[in-house]
């Protein structure tokens, strides 16, 4: 990953850190008056540098030639920081130990002095994650800090912080880092190296970093391990691009499974990862541009030119998406990107699209006495069913219907068959009445036993109203019209 290039950067005064400059004053300064607070709290998204900081702050409370608020890096507990060897100083990742024992554990170090410098520091990364027993343990401890104790508390969500704990810290809100902070540093990195790069090529990568120097690295280091000696914005371009894509592919695999949890869980862990949702959105769209352009003509595949690999992704999820699915979803993500420049919540717009195209999953009714009560899976048809094959049988169908349940019939007769599509089985009514009879849970049940009785695979029946299916034909038309001008 990018710690190669990661390590290259490795501020170790605070005049050398990029960037958060009030945060740093402050911190400087305090060290300067010997008044370090017991407990700080670092909030802001992952590669700002809220743990460097912390790590310059441990050194600086610790050096022993400390000049004007920063360390020497020359001393004997400077060195012992820097190489990771300071008894005095614990860093702890919440995120693998939430337990209370582990906070207790903590809280036993705390109440010895330190064994060889001034302070004894406690770095607790991702605090967020303690569970409520942890939060209370170290709530105890910030209540009555020994003297020679130091927390900083680092989390990428305040949120789930409890407010005993923020009112307790000193807080400092870490922001995103600009563009040009990001090149800066990416400017010291390459002259470190044999990396060759265009400048313009170098601000794009920045730019994609969305404030996350972690991310702008990663980014870097999967360009450099290309191997081109000189990296140009086309190549950043294209690597840019890819993954974008493939970042879409997945997150569309979800909507077609109807995985709400997945697709949900997905949204919040590019959130989490500092991801910008509103370009994420972008993608998705532009996404399924193709999608809809191959779903309509697969010959528009070559045109689009992606390599074998996303072709054959992009085919196979073209395939599976009904159009009356894929206009759902262009739909809702044409809006939740409307609604992504608006919220305050960057989540909310992607989650609510999310829930609008995974219908929740409920748990089988209880099927009344006169009906048998088949139990439905839904798996991929072992043999290709066809329209025409459904036709035929359609009969035998009707009949074995009636064997379960009188009334479902007249209802199905007014039916027609619009098609087969993977497993799912399009009947379309004129009227609400008999659309909702054919949809009431149990009677889809009972038609989708007999379709495996009588076909011999799993299909799931799927039914609309005739002027819903015009309208969802006019809105692909739509789509076509609106994505085809580009976003
Ligand atoms: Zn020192």
């Amino acid at each position: 990953m990018s710690e190669v290039l990661y390590r290259k950067y490795r501020p170790q005064r605070f005049s050398e850190v990029v960037g958060q400059k009030t945060i740093k004053t402050i911190l400087q300064n305090a060290v300067r008056l010997q008044k370090p607070a017991h407990a700080y709290l670092f909030c802001g998204p992952r590669g700002v540098g809220k743990t460097t900081l912390a790590r310059i702050l441990a050194k600086a409370v610790n050096c022993k030639e400390v000049k004007d608020g920063e360390p020497c890096n020359g001393c004997l507990n400077c060195v012992a920081i820097q190489e990771g060897r300071f008894l005095d100083l614990l860093e702890i990742d919440a995120a693998s130990y939430t337990g209370v024992e582990n906070i207790r554990d903590i809280i036993e170090h705390v109440k010895f002095s330190p064994s060889i410098g001034r302070y004894k520091v406690f770095i607790i990364d991702e605090v967020h994650m303690l569970s409520k027993a942890a939060f209370n343990a170290l709530l105890k401890t910030l209540e009555e800090p020994p003297a020679h104790a130091i927390f900083v508390l680092a989390t990428t969500e305040i949120n789930k912080v409890p407010a005993t704990i923020i009112s307790r810290s000193q807080r400092f809100d870490f922001r995103r880092m600009s563009v040009s902070e990001i090149l800066e540093i990416f400017d010291k990195i390459i002259a470190d190296t044999t990396l060759k790069i265009e400048p313009e090529a170098e601000k794009l990568i920045a730019g994609a970093a969305d404030g996350s120097l972690r991310d702008g690295l990663s980014i870097l280091d999967q360009i450099a391990s290309f191997g081109s000696t000189n990296i140009t914005s086309s190549e950043v371009e294209e690597i840019l691009g890819l993954v974008r894509l493939s970042t879409s592919q997945l997150f569309l695999d979800l909507i077609i499974s109807e995985n709400r949890a997945g697709a949900v869980k997905f949204v919040k862990d590019i959130s989490f990862e500092g991801r910008d949702l509103v370009q994420f959105t972008r993608s998705v769209l532009e996404y399924l541009r193709l999608v809809l352009l191959v779903r309509v003509d697969e010959k528009n595949l070559a045109e689009i030119g992606l390599a074998a690999e996303e072709a054959a992704k992009l085919r196979q999820q073209a395939t599976a998406m009904s159009p009356v699915k894929l206009s759902a979803t262009i739909r809702e993500m044409l809006e939740a990107f409307r609604q992504s420049k608006l919220t305050p919540v960057a989540e909310m717009p992607l989650l609510m699209a999310v829930l609008a195209l995974t219908p929740e999953k409920t748990n089988i009714e209880v099927l009344p006495q006169e009906t048998k009560s088949p139990t439905t899976s839904y798996s991929l048809p072992t043999t290709i069913l066809d329209l025409g094959m459904i036709v035929d049988r359609w009969a035998d169908v009707l009949a074995k219907v009636k064997e379960y349940n009188h009334s479902l019939i007249s209802s199905l007769r007014l039916g027609r068959i619009l098609k087969i599509e993977n497993a799912d089985l399009v009947l379309v009514f004129p009227y609400s009445f008999h659309r909702d009879t054919i949809d009431a849970r149990k009677n889809r049940i009972v038609l989708e036993q007999v379709l495996d009785e009588v076909f011999g695979q799993k299909l799931r029946v799927k039914v609309f109203l005739e002027k819903d299916i015009k309208e969802e034909n006019d809105l692909l038309a739509e789509a076509v019209k609106v994505l085809g001008k580009g976003i």
